[in-house]
């Protein structure tokens, strides 16, 4: 399990941060209205402003955007025969660069320096994902914004931020729902669904919980990295999820007994 950084102190506060590095995995319907697709300002600039907050917080932050408000390749592909898969799944990919370029305009007006970073080359729009040099941008202080996945068709963004917390040595998955955790059941089909304050991955995968896909449950079991589901419509839930507060799911190796 990655180590638990060693405290440090807030700028705004001193309370000690329990996240030097994160991964901030958003799905494309974080940044649209309730029930709409696309893009909603309001909604960009609201995301953009929690982000801000933690930055300030002093933590690093790596933010993993998916496209699902445009396009989600299985899905697309499904209800257009006449689309191969891969194909779909590469329009996924650009979806989610184009909710990074939103992001990012949100991010920079909100004060925060940004880079958006994608796994398939398009150099006039934004830099390529190279290890180090993303590395880099965070250590400077800059949001990285990271587009295209992992730039290989079939699977989805989950994985790529799973992927990308390993390369990157992020101490955990932040992945930001529309509801406050892991439910037992659909909390918005049944509202006697009890939410859980913290599962072993091995749970998740016994009780079928629909947390992130498959891969990136494997993924950050194997490495024994730490996975927190919490509501992004929340506000300060960003904040309170860097500084290790009581927020949400918990998803890591459980103590034996
Ligand atoms: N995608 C892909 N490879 C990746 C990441 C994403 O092919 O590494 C495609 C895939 O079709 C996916 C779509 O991009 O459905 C949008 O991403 P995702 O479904 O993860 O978006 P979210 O549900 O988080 O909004």
């Amino acid at each position: 399990m990655p180590s638990v950084p060693a405290a440090q102190n807030a700028s705004d506060a001193s309370a000690p941060l329990r996240y030097k590095r994160v991964i901030l995995k958003l799905s494309g319907e974080s940044l649209s209205a309730s029930g709409d697709r696309g893009i909603g300002a309001v909604e960009v600039a609201h995301i953009a402003a929690q982000i801000r907050s933690a930055l300030d917080s002093g933590c690093q932050i790596a933010v993993v955007i998916g496209g699902g408000n445009i396009l989600r390749g299985a899905q697309f592909s499904g209800r257009n025969n006449n689309v191969q898969e891969a194909t779909a799944h590469y329009m996924g990919m650009l979806a989610t660069t184009i909710n990074a370029l939103a992001l990012q305009d949100a991010l920079e007006s909100a004060g925060c320096q940004t880079r958006v970073m994608s796994a398939l080359e398009m150099d006039t729009v934004c830099e390529r994902f190279i290890r180090r040099r993303a590395l880099r941008h965070l250590e400077k202080g800059r949001v990285v914004v990271l587009a295209a996945g992992i730039g290989s068709p079939f699977v989805t963004t989950d994985t790529a931020a799973a992927q990308r917390a390993l390369e990157l040595n992020a101490d955990v998955v932040l992945k930001a729902t529309r509801v406050d955790g892991v439910y037992s059941e659909d909390p918005e089909k049944n509202p006697h669904a009890v939410m859980y304050e913290s599962l072993s991955y091995a749970e998740v995968i016994e009780k079928n919980l629909r947390v992130m896909d498959g891969t990136a449950i494997a993924l950050c079991r194997e490495h024994s990295t730490p996975i927190l589901v919490f509501n992004f419509n929340k506000d300060g839930n960003i904040v309170k999820a860097v500084a290790g507060e009581s927020v949400g799911t918990w998803i890591g190796e459980k103590p034996v007994g």
